[in-house]
Protein backbone atom coordinates (compact mmCIF):
# COMPACT_ATOMS: atom_id res chain seq x y z
CA UNK A 1 0.00 0.00 0.00
CA UNK A 2 2.38 1.84 1.02
CA UNK A 3 4.70 1.84 -2.11
CA UNK A 4 1.37 2.19 -4.26
CA UNK A 5 0.87 5.70 -2.25
CA UNK A 6 4.79 6.24 -2.74
CA UNK A 7 4.65 5.53 -6.72
CA UNK A 8 1.42 7.52 -7.22
CA UNK A 9 3.54 10.65 -5.52
CA UNK A 10 6.29 10.04 -8.02
CA UNK A 11 4.65 11.34 -11.01
CA UNK A 12 3.37 14.36 -9.11
CA UNK A 13 4.69 17.65 -10.65
CA UNK A 14 3.76 21.01 -8.70
CA UNK A 15 5.26 23.45 -11.24
CA UNK A 16 5.62 27.12 -11.52
CA UNK A 17 5.99 29.18 -14.60
CA UNK A 18 8.80 32.51 -13.77
CA UNK A 19 9.32 34.95 -16.10
CA UNK A 20 9.48 38.58 -16.87
CA UNK A 21 6.12 40.16 -17.87
CA UNK A 22 6.25 39.73 -21.84
CA UNK A 23 8.55 37.05 -22.15
CA UNK A 24 5.28 34.72 -22.88
CA UNK A 25 4.68 33.12 -19.72
CA UNK A 26 0.90 33.28 -20.42
CA UNK A 27 1.43 31.64 -23.95
CA UNK A 28 3.37 28.76 -22.72
CA UNK A 29 0.95 28.27 -19.49
CA UNK A 30 -1.70 28.41 -22.85
CA UNK A 31 -0.10 25.86 -24.60
CA UNK A 32 1.05 23.35 -21.95
CA UNK A 33 -2.92 23.28 -21.21
CA UNK A 34 -3.63 22.89 -24.92
CA UNK A 35 -0.73 20.04 -24.98
CA UNK A 36 -2.23 17.98 -22.50
CA UNK A 37 -5.26 17.96 -23.73
CA UNK A 38 -6.61 20.17 -20.66
CA UNK A 39 -8.43 22.79 -22.58
CA UNK A 40 -9.31 22.04 -26.42
CA UNK A 41 -8.71 25.50 -27.86
CA UNK A 42 -5.66 27.61 -27.84
CA UNK A 43 -6.33 30.71 -25.69
CA UNK A 44 -4.61 33.59 -27.39
CA UNK A 45 -3.23 36.67 -25.21
CA UNK A 46 -4.46 38.66 -27.84
CA UNK A 47 -8.06 38.56 -27.99
CA UNK A 48 -8.39 37.62 -24.67
CA UNK A 49 -9.25 34.27 -24.10
CA UNK A 50 -7.02 32.46 -21.79
CA UNK A 51 -7.70 30.36 -19.41
CA UNK A 52 -5.10 31.56 -17.05
CA UNK A 53 -5.61 35.23 -17.12
CA UNK A 54 -9.34 34.67 -15.87
CA UNK A 55 -9.63 37.65 -14.35
CA UNK A 56 -10.91 40.58 -16.44
CA UNK A 57 -8.84 43.59 -14.79
CA UNK A 58 -6.13 41.10 -15.57
CA UNK A 59 -7.17 40.23 -19.39
CA UNK A 60 -7.51 44.55 -19.51
CA UNK A 61 -3.78 45.00 -18.14
CA UNK A 62 -2.59 42.59 -20.28
CA UNK A 63 -0.86 40.95 -17.60
CA UNK A 64 -0.49 38.48 -15.00
CA UNK A 65 -1.62 38.94 -11.29
CA UNK A 66 -3.72 36.49 -9.61
CA UNK A 67 -2.20 32.71 -9.35
CA UNK A 68 -4.04 30.20 -10.18
CA UNK A 69 -3.49 26.73 -9.99
CA UNK A 70 -4.27 23.86 -12.74
CA UNK A 71 -4.51 20.45 -12.80
CA UNK A 72 -2.84 18.49 -16.24
CA UNK A 73 -1.92 15.60 -17.36
CA UNK A 74 1.38 14.41 -19.71
CA UNK A 75 3.13 10.96 -19.65
CA UNK A 76 1.87 9.29 -16.83
CA UNK A 77 2.33 12.34 -14.66
CA UNK A 78 -0.01 14.85 -13.16
CA UNK A 79 1.47 17.97 -13.77
CA UNK A 80 -0.21 21.14 -11.56
CA UNK A 81 0.43 23.97 -12.41
CA UNK A 82 0.77 27.10 -10.49
CA UNK A 83 0.33 30.30 -12.15
CA UNK A 84 2.89 33.33 -10.50
CA UNK A 85 2.63 36.70 -11.22
CA UNK A 86 5.27 37.79 -13.00
CA UNK A 87 4.56 41.78 -12.67
CA UNK A 88 7.07 42.94 -10.00
CA UNK A 89 4.13 44.99 -8.14
CA UNK A 90 3.05 41.56 -6.90
CA UNK A 91 6.34 39.96 -5.17
CA UNK A 92 4.34 39.19 -2.11
CA UNK A 93 1.87 36.63 -4.66
CA UNK A 94 4.98 35.04 -6.15
CA UNK A 95 6.50 34.60 -2.88
CA UNK A 96 3.49 32.84 -1.92
CA UNK A 97 3.20 30.66 -4.66
CA UNK A 98 6.95 29.50 -4.88
CA UNK A 99 6.33 27.85 -1.65
CA UNK A 100 4.48 25.54 -2.99
CA UNK A 101 5.98 24.31 -5.73
CA UNK A 102 8.77 21.83 -6.35
CA UNK A 103 10.19 22.45 -9.40
CA UNK A 104 9.53 25.80 -11.76
CA UNK A 105 10.27 26.92 -15.30
CA UNK A 106 12.03 30.04 -15.66
CA UNK A 107 10.69 31.64 -19.72
CA UNK A 108 13.16 33.56 -21.21
CA UNK A 109 12.52 35.78 -24.39
CA UNK A 110 15.36 35.04 -27.05
CA UNK A 111 16.06 38.54 -28.32
CA UNK A 112 15.97 39.99 -24.63
CA UNK A 113 17.73 37.36 -22.76
CA UNK A 114 17.82 37.56 -18.69
CA UNK A 115 15.76 40.91 -18.35
CA UNK A 116 15.50 42.60 -14.21
CA UNK A 117 11.90 41.12 -13.01
CA UNK A 118 13.33 37.56 -14.80
CA UNK A 119 16.62 38.00 -12.25
CA UNK A 120 14.25 39.18 -9.25
CA UNK A 121 12.06 36.17 -9.69
CA UNK A 122 15.13 33.94 -9.97
CA UNK A 123 16.30 35.34 -6.82
CA UNK A 124 13.24 34.33 -4.90
CA UNK A 125 13.10 31.23 -6.51
CA UNK A 126 17.13 30.64 -5.02
CA UNK A 127 15.82 31.35 -1.82
CA UNK A 128 12.93 28.86 -1.77
CA UNK A 129 15.30 26.10 -2.94
CA UNK A 130 12.97 25.73 -6.17
CA UNK A 131 14.99 23.93 -8.71
CA UNK A 132 14.38 24.93 -12.57
CA UNK A 133 14.91 24.54 -15.93
CA UNK A 134 14.67 27.64 -18.25
CA UNK A 135 12.75 27.63 -21.27
CA UNK A 136 14.30 30.26 -23.94
CA UNK A 137 10.68 31.11 -25.63
CA UNK A 138 9.98 33.72 -29.30
CA UNK A 139 12.68 31.76 -31.23
CA UNK A 140 10.68 32.71 -34.14
CA UNK A 141 11.41 36.66 -33.38
CA UNK A 142 13.57 38.86 -35.67
CA UNK A 143 17.15 38.85 -34.04
CA UNK A 144 16.32 35.54 -31.26
CA UNK A 145 19.78 34.05 -30.54
CA UNK A 146 19.80 31.03 -28.33
CA UNK A 147 23.26 31.35 -27.35
CA UNK A 148 23.10 35.40 -26.85
CA UNK A 149 20.50 34.21 -24.73
CA UNK A 150 22.36 31.23 -22.52
CA UNK A 151 25.31 33.57 -22.09
CA UNK A 152 23.43 36.48 -20.18
CA UNK A 153 21.80 33.46 -17.92
CA UNK A 154 25.55 32.51 -17.28
CA UNK A 155 26.33 35.96 -16.73
CA UNK A 156 23.87 37.17 -14.46
CA UNK A 157 22.50 34.77 -12.95
CA UNK A 158 25.09 32.54 -12.33
CA UNK A 159 23.85 28.68 -12.87
CA UNK A 160 25.56 26.66 -15.19
CA UNK A 161 23.62 26.37 -18.09
CA UNK A 162 22.94 22.74 -19.59
CA UNK A 163 21.73 23.54 -23.22
CA UNK A 164 19.99 20.06 -24.21
CA UNK A 165 18.56 21.33 -27.51
CA UNK A 166 20.13 23.01 -30.45
CA UNK A 167 17.85 24.72 -32.80
CA UNK A 168 17.06 24.28 -36.26
CA UNK A 169 17.00 27.23 -38.53
CA UNK A 170 16.35 30.79 -37.03
CA UNK A 171 13.03 33.49 -37.07
CA UNK A 172 10.78 32.44 -39.53
CA UNK A 173 12.41 29.48 -40.21
CA UNK A 174 12.91 28.10 -36.96
CA UNK A 175 11.15 24.76 -37.36
CA UNK A 176 12.24 22.26 -35.12
CA UNK A 177 15.46 20.98 -32.57
CA UNK A 178 18.03 18.50 -32.33
CA UNK A 179 17.14 16.54 -28.78
CA UNK A 180 20.91 16.71 -27.92
CA UNK A 181 20.14 14.06 -24.95
CA UNK A 182 18.67 11.55 -27.40
CA UNK A 183 20.36 12.82 -30.62
CA UNK A 184 17.52 13.09 -33.02
CA UNK A 185 15.88 15.94 -34.34
CA UNK A 186 12.00 17.22 -33.42
CA UNK A 187 10.33 18.89 -36.73
CA UNK A 188 7.62 20.83 -36.52
CA UNK A 189 5.64 20.83 -40.02
CA UNK A 190 3.62 23.68 -40.95
CA UNK A 191 0.36 24.42 -39.16
CA UNK A 192 1.37 20.74 -37.68
CA UNK A 193 0.82 20.41 -33.75
CA UNK A 194 3.53 17.46 -32.74
CA UNK A 195 6.81 17.10 -33.70
CA UNK A 196 7.77 14.48 -35.78
CA UNK A 197 10.97 12.51 -34.29
CA UNK A 198 13.89 11.79 -36.94
CA UNK A 199 17.24 11.36 -37.12
CA UNK A 200 19.41 14.37 -37.35
CA UNK A 201 19.42 15.88 -40.61
CA UNK A 202 23.38 15.37 -42.29
CA UNK A 203 24.05 19.18 -42.53
CA UNK A 204 23.30 19.14 -38.56
CA UNK A 205 24.81 16.24 -37.53
CA UNK A 206 28.71 17.89 -36.95
CA UNK A 207 27.21 20.68 -35.27
CA UNK A 208 24.82 18.46 -32.94
CA UNK A 209 28.12 16.43 -32.27
CA UNK A 210 30.39 18.93 -30.92
CA UNK A 211 27.34 20.37 -28.68
CA UNK A 212 26.62 16.96 -27.45
CA UNK A 213 30.31 16.41 -26.66
CA UNK A 214 29.99 20.23 -24.79
CA UNK A 215 27.11 19.73 -22.84
CA UNK A 216 28.93 16.20 -21.58
CA UNK A 217 32.05 17.85 -20.48
CA UNK A 218 29.62 20.55 -18.38
CA UNK A 219 27.54 17.71 -16.76
CA UNK A 220 31.13 15.99 -15.88
CA UNK A 221 32.66 18.75 -14.85
CA UNK A 222 29.77 19.05 -12.52
CA UNK A 223 28.56 15.52 -11.24
CA UNK A 224 31.29 13.08 -9.92
CA UNK A 225 29.78 9.79 -11.35
CA UNK A 226 28.93 11.24 -14.50
CA UNK A 227 32.92 12.13 -14.53
CA UNK A 228 34.13 8.93 -13.68
CA UNK A 229 32.41 7.73 -16.81
CA UNK A 230 33.34 10.17 -19.01
CA UNK A 231 36.98 9.54 -17.95
CA UNK A 232 37.25 5.68 -18.69
CA UNK A 233 34.46 5.67 -21.38
CA UNK A 234 35.39 8.77 -23.22
CA UNK A 235 31.81 9.87 -23.14
CA UNK A 236 28.66 9.67 -21.71
CA UNK A 237 26.20 7.38 -22.43
CA UNK A 238 21.99 8.44 -22.43
CA UNK A 239 21.08 6.94 -19.27
CA UNK A 240 24.02 8.75 -17.55
CA UNK A 241 23.52 12.03 -18.91
CA UNK A 242 20.08 11.95 -18.53
CA UNK A 243 20.21 10.99 -14.57
CA UNK A 244 23.05 13.28 -14.29
CA UNK A 245 20.93 16.67 -15.65
CA UNK A 246 18.12 15.62 -12.96
CA UNK A 247 20.59 15.34 -10.36
CA UNK A 248 21.80 18.62 -11.42
CA UNK A 249 18.58 20.62 -11.84
CA UNK A 250 17.63 18.80 -8.28
CA UNK A 251 20.43 20.26 -6.73
CA UNK A 252 20.55 23.63 -8.25
CA UNK A 253 23.82 23.19 -9.41
CA UNK A 254 23.44 23.21 -13.04
CA UNK A 255 19.78 24.54 -15.42
CA UNK A 256 18.86 22.78 -18.61
CA UNK A 257 17.89 24.86 -20.92
CA UNK A 258 15.57 24.58 -23.95
CA UNK A 259 14.28 27.07 -26.54
CA UNK A 260 11.28 27.25 -28.53
CA UNK A 261 8.14 29.20 -29.47
CA UNK A 262 5.27 29.06 -27.86
CA UNK A 263 3.39 31.60 -30.01
CA UNK A 264 4.04 28.77 -32.82
CA UNK A 265 3.40 25.93 -30.12
CA UNK A 266 7.13 24.57 -31.24
CA UNK A 267 8.96 23.38 -28.18
CA UNK A 268 6.35 22.44 -25.71
CA UNK A 269 6.27 18.90 -25.81
CA UNK A 270 9.84 18.55 -24.89
CA UNK A 271 9.64 20.80 -22.33
CA UNK A 272 6.95 18.89 -20.62
CA UNK A 273 9.19 15.62 -21.35
CA UNK A 274 11.70 17.73 -19.47
CA UNK A 275 9.56 18.78 -16.89
CA UNK A 276 8.62 15.01 -15.73
CA UNK A 277 12.20 13.56 -16.47
CA UNK A 278 14.26 16.22 -14.44
CA UNK A 279 11.95 18.06 -11.78
CA UNK A 280 11.19 16.82 -8.39
CA UNK A 281 8.49 14.95 -7.27
CA UNK A 282 6.98 16.27 -3.64
CA UNK A 283 8.75 12.80 -2.60
CA UNK A 284 12.43 14.27 -3.64
CA UNK A 285 11.97 17.71 -1.58
CA UNK A 286 12.72 17.91 1.61
CA UNK A 287 10.18 17.51 4.14
CA UNK A 288 8.44 21.07 5.48
CA UNK A 289 9.11 22.08 9.24
CA UNK A 290 6.66 23.32 11.78
CA UNK A 291 7.99 26.61 13.40
CA UNK A 292 8.94 23.85 16.59
CA UNK A 293 11.51 22.03 14.23
CA UNK A 294 9.16 19.11 14.16
CA UNK A 295 9.52 17.63 10.57
CA UNK A 296 6.63 16.48 8.51
CA UNK A 297 7.30 13.68 5.43
CA UNK A 298 5.30 14.05 2.53
CA UNK A 299 3.66 10.65 3.50
CA UNK A 300 -0.11 10.40 3.21
CA UNK A 301 -0.74 8.25 6.23
CA UNK A 302 1.69 11.18 8.43
CA UNK A 303 -0.28 13.87 10.05
CA UNK A 304 -1.61 16.60 7.93
CA UNK A 305 0.13 19.42 7.29
CA UNK A 306 -0.89 21.59 4.97
CA UNK A 307 -0.58 25.70 3.67
CA UNK A 308 -3.26 27.31 2.03
CA UNK A 309 -1.73 29.62 -0.34
CA UNK A 310 -4.51 31.69 -1.97
CA UNK A 311 -8.40 32.28 -1.68
CA UNK A 312 -11.22 33.39 -4.16
CA UNK A 313 -14.83 34.00 -4.22
CA UNK A 314 -16.33 32.57 -7.17
CA UNK A 315 -20.50 31.39 -8.05
CA UNK A 316 -19.07 27.80 -6.30
CA UNK A 317 -18.42 29.83 -2.73
CA UNK A 318 -15.44 30.09 -1.27
CA UNK A 319 -12.63 28.66 -2.46
CA UNK A 320 -9.34 27.88 -0.80
CA UNK A 321 -6.29 26.58 -2.14
CA UNK A 322 -4.25 24.21 -0.67
CA UNK A 323 -1.07 22.70 -0.76
CA UNK A 324 -0.50 19.20 0.92
CA UNK A 325 2.72 18.11 2.19
CA UNK A 326 2.05 15.26 4.27
CA UNK A 327 -1.01 13.72 5.61
CA UNK A 328 -4.57 13.20 3.66
CA UNK A 329 -7.63 15.18 3.69
CA UNK A 330 -11.26 14.00 3.27
CA UNK A 331 -14.42 15.40 2.45
CA UNK A 332 -15.76 15.94 6.08
CA UNK A 333 -12.96 15.47 7.63
CA UNK A 334 -12.36 18.31 10.82
CA UNK A 335 -9.01 19.88 10.51
CA UNK A 336 -7.17 22.35 12.79
CA UNK A 337 -6.33 26.08 11.49
CA UNK A 338 -3.30 27.05 13.57
CA UNK A 339 -3.18 30.91 13.12
CA UNK A 340 -6.97 31.55 14.04
CA UNK A 341 -7.01 28.41 16.84
CA UNK A 342 -9.59 26.88 15.69
CA UNK A 343 -11.33 23.73 13.82
CA UNK A 344 -12.54 24.03 10.25
CA UNK A 345 -14.52 21.36 8.56
CA UNK A 346 -13.23 20.31 4.77
CA UNK A 347 -16.59 20.74 2.61
CA UNK A 348 -16.11 19.57 -1.12
CA UNK A 349 -12.59 18.97 -2.66
CA UNK A 350 -11.85 19.77 -5.82
CA UNK A 351 -9.30 19.15 -8.08
CA UNK A 352 -8.74 22.10 -10.00
CA UNK A 353 -8.95 21.95 -13.73
CA UNK A 354 -8.84 24.87 -16.38
CA UNK A 355 -12.36 24.94 -17.48
CA UNK A 356 -14.48 23.30 -14.46
CA UNK A 357 -13.06 21.75 -11.42
CA UNK A 358 -13.57 17.62 -10.61
CA UNK A 359 -14.79 16.72 -6.89
CA UNK A 360 -12.32 14.31 -5.75
CA UNK A 361 -13.00 11.91 -2.45
CA UNK A 362 -9.63 12.95 -0.98
CA UNK A 363 -6.48 14.49 -1.40
CA UNK A 364 -3.00 13.11 -0.30
CA UNK A 365 -0.10 14.87 0.51
CA UNK A 366 1.88 16.33 -2.42
CA UNK A 367 -1.77 17.59 -3.66
CA UNK A 368 -3.06 20.66 -4.44
CA UNK A 369 -6.47 21.14 -4.68
CA UNK A 370 -9.39 23.31 -4.31
CA UNK A 371 -11.82 23.23 -0.67
CA UNK A 372 -14.98 24.30 -0.25
CA UNK A 373 -16.00 25.36 2.98
CA UNK A 374 -13.35 26.54 4.81
CA UNK A 375 -14.18 29.79 6.87
CA UNK A 376 -11.23 31.78 8.19
CA UNK A 377 -8.22 30.11 6.10
CA UNK A 378 -6.49 32.84 4.05
CA UNK A 379 -3.43 32.93 2.17
CA UNK A 380 -0.78 31.51 4.26
CA UNK A 381 -2.68 29.43 6.72
CA UNK A 382 -1.50 25.90 8.20
CA UNK A 383 -3.88 23.36 8.24
CA UNK A 384 -2.79 20.15 10.27
CA UNK A 385 -4.10 17.36 12.50
CA UNK A 386 -6.18 18.75 15.58
CA UNK A 387 -4.24 15.75 17.55
CA UNK A 388 -0.67 16.90 16.07
CA UNK A 389 -0.95 20.59 15.64
CA UNK A 390 1.83 22.66 13.78
CA UNK A 391 2.60 25.68 12.06
CA UNK A 392 4.75 25.66 9.64
CA UNK A 393 7.78 27.16 9.02
CA UNK A 394 8.27 30.37 6.70
CA UNK A 395 10.04 29.47 4.02
CA UNK A 396 12.72 27.10 3.92
CA UNK A 397 16.34 28.08 2.19
CA UNK A 398 17.45 24.47 2.73
CA UNK A 399 18.86 22.59 -0.33
CA UNK A 400 16.77 20.47 -2.31
CA UNK A 401 17.81 16.42 -2.05
CA UNK A 402 18.83 14.63 -4.98
CA UNK A 403 16.57 11.68 -5.53
CA UNK A 404 18.46 8.38 -5.58
CA UNK A 405 15.44 6.56 -7.17
P1 LIG B 1 3.61 37.12 -20.20
O1 LIG B 1 3.45 38.57 -19.87
O2 LIG B 1 4.97 36.62 -19.80
O3 LIG B 1 2.51 36.26 -19.68
O4 LIG B 1 3.66 37.01 -21.79
P2 LIG B 1 2.50 36.66 -22.82
O5 LIG B 1 2.34 35.19 -22.93
O6 LIG B 1 1.32 37.50 -22.51
O7 LIG B 1 3.19 37.12 -24.18
C1 LIG B 1 3.54 38.48 -24.42
C2 LIG B 1 3.45 38.76 -25.91
O8 LIG B 1 4.43 37.98 -26.59
C3 LIG B 1 2.10 38.37 -26.52
O9 LIG B 1 1.77 39.33 -27.51
C4 LIG B 1 2.36 37.01 -27.14
O10 LIG B 1 1.51 36.74 -28.24
C5 LIG B 1 3.81 37.16 -27.57
N1 LIG B 1 4.51 35.88 -27.61
C6 LIG B 1 4.48 34.88 -26.68
N2 LIG B 1 5.23 33.84 -27.09
C7 LIG B 1 5.77 34.18 -28.28
C8 LIG B 1 6.64 33.51 -29.20
O11 LIG B 1 7.08 32.37 -29.03
N3 LIG B 1 6.98 34.22 -30.33
C9 LIG B 1 6.52 35.48 -30.58
N4 LIG B 1 6.93 36.07 -31.70
N5 LIG B 1 5.68 36.12 -29.73
C10 LIG B 1 5.31 35.49 -28.62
Amino acid sequence: MRTALNRHLTTVRNLGILAHVDAGKTTVTERILYATGTTHRRGEVHDGTTVTDFDPQERDRGITIFAAAVSCAWDGHRINLIDTPGHVDFADEVERSLRVLDGAVAVFDAVAGVEPQSESVWRQADRHGVPRIAFVNKLDRAGADLDTAVASIRDRLHPAPLVVQLPIGAEDGFTGVVDLVRLRALIWADGAETAVAQPVPPDLREEARRRRRLLEESVAELHPQALEEFCTAGALSERTLAAALRDLTRTGDGVVVLCGSAYRNRGIEPLLDAVVAYLPSPLDVPPVRGTGGEERPADPRAPLAALAFKVSATPTGRLTYVRLYSGTIEKGDTVWEAGARRTERIGRILRVRADRHAPVDRAVAGDIVAVVGLKSAHAGSTLCAPDAPLVLEPPSTAEPVVSVA
